[in-house]
């Protein structure tokens, strides 16, 4: 059995269901089943994987109950949505969503204000910051998109790994 025909998956599957679409925007589906693969892939030697699979197992049913309505249930996806992102990414070394875009948008960003700056000082102008807002904003986008596509890159590769 593979890891996708999983029971988990059924499970999931089935409590989305009933879920209409524009309610499911905001959860991060496709992101869920791609921890759930790779905790899965881990269940055997690593205990806390293990323990996060009959937890998430516990949770599900609860999902549809969280994403119409703001309770305890809310609270209780919430938490093992933040406890599986923290695991993957300090013991799997699962990147956050949106790392490479954000880490490289930030780094485009910096460098542009300092070689403005520097450029400003030598030819000084009378819209100087003007120039420096317009040159960082379009430079924190471009970093973001390129670091938008390391980051497919990298969330597709998972994805490969896991469907092998
Ligand atoms: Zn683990």
């Amino acid at each position: 059995m593979t890891n996708s025909q999983d029971a988990i998956f059924e499970d999931l599957n089935r409590a989305l269901s009933g879920i209409s679409d524009k309610d499911l925007r905001f959860f991060p589906i496709d992101r869920f089943k791609t921890q759930l693969e790779i905790l899965l892939q881990h269940r055997d030697q690593c205990p806390e994987c293990n323990m996060l699979l009959k937890k998430t197992k516990e949770v599900v049913p609860l999902i549809p109950i969280a994403i119409t309505d703001v309770g305890k249930e809310r609270k209780q996806v919430d938490r093992l949505l933040r406890d599986i992102e923290r695991h993957l990414r300090k013991v799997h070394h699962l990147l956050p969503e949106y790392y490479y875009a954000a880490r490289y948008g930030s780094i485009f960003a910096a460098i542009t204000v300092v070689i403005s700056l520097i450029a400003l000082w030598c030819f000084p102008s009378d819209n100087s910051v003007l120039v420096i807002i317009t040159l960082t904003f379009i430079s924190l986008i471009l970093g973001f998109l390129w670091g938008n596509i390391k980051d497919k890159r990298f969330a597709g590769e998972i994805e490969h790994k896991s469907k092998k």
